[in-house]
């Protein structure tokens, strides 16, 4: 009986240690993630960017010595990406620069479509052309293709589920929405934050969007206080998760 008890044991230890995934419907669906394999573990996410917070966002994330992921547009706040500039604390930035920048300070680039569009109910060729430009994009700035990519507003049917996965991707949701787009506020992102943090000691995968000014200036520097206290590590996705960032 002992013995058996320790067999149990030992598969049960094999199968919390794997990986998490989830909505896995067939073979042929993308991977799904929405939380760190490590409890202690905490990946800032970044959705919808790069914008005029973004550089600032990544230099201030690696002055308190944190790595983070941004799942990145070509597409959406900034029109003619290849050509736009923003106005940074280091001069004059191409959104390309951007990109490598973030790369260079150890952070990590996902892929969230070319324009923000929502994959569920797109044609096959409709998905390919969102991942497939978005990943052009990338590999122009850092010489590397995404791996991780994460769908707007989370939205998948099985036909892009399995385009993702045909594409090599990984889906990358959260468990802690700070819903920091509704601008609502410190106070209402913070309770979001503790509602989470507070109860369950999971490894975690929050999301923010570095679009918003008070996201890069106000929710971030809180939630890396907050977190620290929590006792919790930083990490990129693929420290996250045991996969690799690129493909
Ligand atoms: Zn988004």
């Amino acid at each position: 009986m002992k013995g058996f008890t320790s067999i149990i044991a030992f598969t049960l230890t094999a199968f919390v240690s794997a990986a998490p995934t989830i909505n896995r419907h067939s073979s042929s669906s993308v991977p799904t993630y929405d939380h760190c394999v490590q409890p202690g573990h905490f990946a800032l996410t970044f959705d919808d960017g790069p914008f005029q917070y973004s550089w600032d966002l990544a230099k201030y994330l690696h002055s308190r010595g944190i790595k983070a992921t941004f799942f990145t547009n070509g597409n959406n706040w900034v029109e003619n990406f290849d050509t736009a500039t923003t106005s940074t604390s280091d001069g004059t930035k191409s959104y390309i620069d951007v990109l490598k920048y973030y790369h260079e300070l150890g952070h990590e680039i996902g892929s969230h479509t070319y324009e923000h569009k929502v994959l569920k109910g797109l044609t096959t060729a409709e998905v390919e052309y969102q991942m497939n430009q978005q990943s052009d994009l990338i590999y122009k700035a850092i010489g590397q293709r995404p791996r991780l990519m994460r769908p707007p507003e989370g939205e998948l049917d099985n036909s892009a589920s399995t385009v993702l996965n045909g594409l090599g991707y990984s889906n990358i949701l959260w468990d802690i929405d700070t819903k920091d787009y509704e601008l609502k506020g410190l106070a209402h992102e913070q309770e979001l934050v503790r509602g989470v943090v507070d109860t369950d000691s999971n490894g975690h995968i929050s999301l923010q969007h570095d679009v918003h000014e008070s996201s890069a200036v106000e929710l971030t520097p809180w939630m890396i206080d907050y977190i620290t206290s929590k006792g919790y590590t930083f990490v990129t996705i693929s420290e996250c998760l045991g996969i690799s960032a690129y493909q």
